[in-house]
């Protein structure tokens, strides 16, 4: 199950790497997951975003 913990810095990088996954949410400014990756196109793209947090906030 992805997810995002606390140490997200709402920097974006997983929204424009993986959109169909990731959403910034406007009350905290932090990164929320909005669908979990099921195609293999939606796990590629998964896969950079969690590759390139600067914080690994993502975990699976
Ligand atoms: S890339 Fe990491 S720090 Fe940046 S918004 Fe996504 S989860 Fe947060």
């Amino acid at each position: 199950m992805v997810k995002v913990n606390d140490s997200c810095i709402g920097c974006a990088t997983c929204v424009h790497l993986a959109p169909e996954i990731f959403e910034l949410d406007s009350a905290t400014f932090k990164a929320k997951v909005i669908k979990q990756p099921e195609t293999d196109q939606e796990k590629a793209n998964y896969q950079v975003a969690k590759d390139s947090c600067p914080v690994g906030a993502i975990e699976d």
